[in-house]
């Protein structure tokens, strides 16, 4: 009687956080992050334990295959679900098609080779070893693709192997004691589906938990990018900036601030369309010729800004000279374009700084090292003058 109450609680939960995925994935437009499958997952099982239900004591029957088929679909649809969640395009309707079939197919097999308890104990040594293989792979993931979610997929990993372990469990005691191991009323049964209840309970609001954090990352992220290039905004720079200085106050850091060189006349033959492209191609430039960890940003219309870190004067100089060459070297493709569009930039180089707070400064210092650049002919590297390190110069661009 008490696991029958526990079942029916169950299905209820699942029911209704099948449809609150769904509700929240028709929210999030374009990256579902795997809720809607969530909710397949969700409503598969929902259904199995309800037919449960309705269907009384273990036996063989339509609803019994059908029950058992949806049973070990549920699990497949979570897998499938989270590895929409962690960025994997996965298709979800033809496996999860092909598996009910599969299981159908291998169901009636047993069934009328081996008997009942052969498959009941097919359904509970399928599951066992499903939650096995999620378990190993979200132990797996916390070292590659879930690295930022460790603590939380160590609490998932920890969960689902004490569904494995219940289902092996399930799988012996069917083995050796018959169909009378699924007796509602035995204190097994009752363990396994105040568990099952308990993880019910618990998984949903933690998925919808993480799938909320994994969407306030995303907008911190795309409020320190330029939507265009992808490299950071001023915003990001700064945090940037921030964090480096924070983590190495004694260290020191160049600023290169690059700006394409007659950029309005581009937009004037090409048109605002491949004026944007180039703008992206030098973006493309910059970040590939950046060393991992320096900064590159897009401070706004055709100026970026590089921070290069663990570099002198001279190092800082050498970046900015293989930047220009690169940006001159790099051809312009577009399908709408009759002949390649080629462009070049003018570089100004800062001296040292060792602050966040000094980058007003700094940038005032590489402008008006660009300024100069610009009067001599554009197309060229130039460092700030010692003059130019004042803080009256009161130079700036054109
Ligand atoms: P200089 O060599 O002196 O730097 O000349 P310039 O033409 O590059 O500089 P100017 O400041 O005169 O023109 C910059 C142009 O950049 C004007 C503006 O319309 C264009 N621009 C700014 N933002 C964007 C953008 O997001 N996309 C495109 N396509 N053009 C932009
Ligand atoms: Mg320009
Ligand atoms: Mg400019």
């Amino acid at each position: 009687m008490v696991a029958t109450v526990i079942l029916g609680m169950l299905c209820v939960h699942l029911l209704l956080f099948s449809g609150m995925f769904l509700l929240f994935s028709t929210k999030l437009h374009g990256k579902k992050m795997g809720l809607d499958v969530f909710a397949i997952g969700n409503l598969l099982l929902g259904l199995a334990y309800l037919m449960q239900l309705v269907g009384g004591p273990s036996g063989w029957g339509v609803m019994s295959v059908v029950n058992h088929t949806l049973t070990l679909c549920a699990p497949v649809a979570y897998v499938l679900g989270a590895m929409r969640f962690f960025n994997r395009p996965v298709p979800v309707w033809r496996p999860l098609s092909a598996l009910a079939g599969i299981y159908t197919a291998a169901q009636v097999l047993v069934q009328s080779t081996l008997g009942s308890e052969a498959r009941y104990a097919l359904l509970a040594g399928c599951c066992a070893l499903l939650f096995l293989a999620m378990t190993v792979t979200l132990l797996y993931g916390t070292r590659t693709f879930a690295k930022d979610l460790r603590t939380e997929v160590v609490v998932f990993a920890v969960l689902i192997g004490g569904i494995c372990a219940l289902n092996a469990a399930k799988f012996v005691a069917i083995l050796s004691g018959g169909l009378q191991a699924l007796d509602m009323n035995s204190r097994f049964q009752m363990v396994f589906y105040i568990y099952m209840s308990f993880l019910g309970t618990v998984l949903p609001p933690s998925a919808v938990w993480l799938v909320l954090s994994r969407l306030t990352d995303d907008l911190r992220g795309m409020a320190a990018r330029d939507p265009l290039t992808g490299l950071l905004n001023r915003r990001g720079l700064m945090d940037g900036l921030d964090a480096y200085f924070r983590a190495r106050p004694a260290a020191s850091a160049h600023l290169l601030i690059v700006d394409i060189d007659h950029f309005k006349s581009i937009n004037d033959t090409w048109g605002h369309k491949v004026g944007d492209l180039v703008l992206c191609r030098v973006a493309e430039v910059l970040r590939s010729t950046a060393r991992r960890g320096d900064l590159t940003c897009r401070l706004g219309g055709e100026e970026f800004v590089v921070v290069a870190f663990d570099t002198d004067s001279i190092g800082a100089t050498q970046l900015a000279e293989r930047m220009r060459e690169a940006i001159e070297d790099r051809q312009m493709q577009d399908s709408g374009l009759t002949e390649p569009v080629r462009c070049t930039a003018t570089i100004g180089v800062s001296e040292g700084f060792a602050s966040a707070a000094a980058f007003d400064e700094t940038l005032h210092q590489a402008d008006a090292a660009l300024y100069r650049g610009k009067m001599s002919g554009r197309n060229c590297v130039e460092m700030v003058r010692a003059r130019e390190t004042q803080p009256a110069a009161s130079l700036s661009l054109g």
